[in-house]
């Protein structure tokens, strides 16, 4: 049965503390994928805007300075608390933005997303400096103290697919570190990220130190990289994207986390029941929107047959339909764009005579989930993400084909590989270039407190744990000789 969905929201942008429309004046509208039905509108900001934001931010980082550690971790704390008494509200939201099921809605909200106040709270307290001993002189009478600053002004800029998730990753940790943070969603779904806003506001973040700003990336969010006045930002979006910022960025720190092409290697020696299991997630999930999807699955030639029917059976299971509704399995694609796109390289693989096992049809954003046979490193699917609900499958003869083919291409985010033998596990561990390589688990796997980045273009640092704090911090040394002082 589907829920009952919410009325037209009317929301405004967060500027030093208050809640307002933009310079401008303009609202765009916020229509649901699932079935177009209007969410409600936001201000379309302007650079403005951008730098009004900025200049409350400033001010907002000294005041956040000015708190103790223990004052942060008390205010995210209570962030959680906020967060959790209005969960279902916010997971019923994100699920008509997106277009996500409510199933895999309340899993961004409540697994992932909620998780953070209290993940940066402690974080931050166990965070610490050192103290080395001088290196450079006889002397025993010099300490060399070595701690962290908060970076300054934080701008995040956060994809459609996790709107909730991606942006609080950093805002929770660049808070929590003491830097203020001006938040600039995708335009398809910004309420997630003014909820997160009215969030740390209720939780008594000082005034300025959160900001959100709605509006197109294109100025909005190009301005936040551009401006001088923001100190780090944190990108999570399209490859091209991330290296337009990189030239437009000038000095100050990137945290880029950018597409993939995961590849999810099938041995022979591997469970063929988990595997398939792994594959229905990793290539399913939010309707293969994922940046860690499973979007090439190779399978070793010896158990191509007996996986590829357990995939197909298991595919034919799932059910397309109304994201709110809570039997639905896979819901729409988030926007047109995207679905041109899964489009484009759906008739790309029946042009290169690639072998449709299930699925493949479409009707508006709804894609029908695909398992396609005999693709090779010549397909759209395999040369470029595809950002949809298909299970390429990719056959290869040996440990070293399969590496090879894995590392094809410029993308190295999130691989996995079933096996049951040790050594091999290793080898593929080791030779898949990724940021993370997951063995015997889907590719949609992600572990909170672990280090989480791509390699060569899927991305630039590390997000979680103490990996983000340190990328929204500065090390500091302060040098003090203890010997010289007034006796
Ligand atoms: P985009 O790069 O199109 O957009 C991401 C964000 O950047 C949006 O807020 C967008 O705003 C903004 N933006 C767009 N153009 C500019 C610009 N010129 N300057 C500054 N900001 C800009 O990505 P998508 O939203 O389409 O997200 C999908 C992509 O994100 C996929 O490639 C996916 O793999 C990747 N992704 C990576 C993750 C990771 O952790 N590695 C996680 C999730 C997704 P607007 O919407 O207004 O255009």
């Amino acid at each position: 049965m589907a829920i009952a969905t919410q009325e037209i929201l009317e929301k405004r942008v967060l500027i030093g503390g208050e809640w307002i429309e933009s310079d401008s004046g303009d609202r765009f509208e916020v229509h649901s994928p699932g079935d177009g039905s209007l969410i409600g509108s936001v201000p379309r900001c302007t650079e403005r805007d951008v730098q009004n934001a900025i200049d409350a931010a400033r001010e907002g980082h000294k005041a956040l300075t000015r708190l103790s550690v223990k004052r942060r971790a008390e205010m995210l704390w209570r962030a959680s608390q906020i967060a959790e008494r209005r969960a279902e509200e916010d997971a019923v939201l994100l699920c008509r933005e997106v277009g996500k099921t409510i199933r895999e809605a309340r899993d961004e909200i409540n697994v992932y997303s909620n998780p953070h106040y209290v993940e940066a709270a402690e974080g931050i307290k166990r965070f610490r400096g050192v103290i080395n001993p001088s290196t450079q002189d006889d002397s025993n009478d010099k300490r060399l103290l070595i701690t962290h600053e908060p970076v300054g002004v934080v701008g995040v800029i956060s994809p459609w697919n996790w709107p909730g998730d991606i942006p609080n990753i950093a805002a929770s940790h660049a808070l929590a570190a003491g830097n203020a943070v001006i938040l600039k969603p995708a335009s398809t779904t910004p309420f997630s990220a003014i909820a997160l806003a009215e969030i740390y506001e209720e939780a008594g973040f000082p005034s300025g130190s959160i900001s959100v700003l709605t509006g197109p990336g294109a100025t909005v969010g190009a301005e936040l990289v551009r401006n001088p006045g923001t100190n780090a930002i944190s990108f999570t979006g399209e490859i091209k994207t991330g290296e337009y910022l990189t030239t437009i960025a000038g000095i100050k720190r990137l945290l880029l986390e950018m597409g993939g092409n995961g590849p999810l290697v099938i041995m022979d020696d591997a469970n063929l029941d988990a595997a398939a299991e792994a594959a229905i997630t990793g290539c399913f999930y939010l309707a293969g929107q994922v940046c860690t999807a499973s979007e090439r699955i190779l399978v070793h030639e010896a158990v191509h047959d007996e996986f590829v029917d357990r995939l197909v059976a298991r595919t034919r299971t799932l059910r397309v339909g109304d994201p709110l509704d809570e039997s639905t399995d896979m819901g729409p694609l988030n926007n047109e764009a995207n679905a041109e796109k899964v489009q484009r390289h759906i008739d790309d693989a029946k042009a290169r005579g690639g072998r449709f096992l299930t699925g493949g049809g479409s009707k508006g954003l709804y894609f029908e989930p695909a398992v396609i046979d005999g693709v090779t490193s010549d397909f759209l699917m395999a040369r470029e993400e595809t950002f949809g609900p298909v299970a390429p499958i990719m056959t290869f003869g040996s440990l070293d084909e399969a590496i090879e083919i894995a590392n094809e291409g410029p993308y190295g985010l999130q691989g996995a590989a079933f096996t049951s033998d040790l050594r091999t596990a290793f080898l593929l561990g080791e030779g898949i270039r990724c940021g993370t390589v997951l063995i015997n688990e889907t590719n949609n796997y992600w572990d909170q407190l672990a280090p989480f980045g791509g390699m060569k273009k899927s991305g630039l640092g590390r997000e979680l744990s103490d990996w983000i704090l340190s990328e929204l911090t500065e090390v500091k040394q302060i040098s003090i000789d203890i010997a010289k002082v007034r006796q």
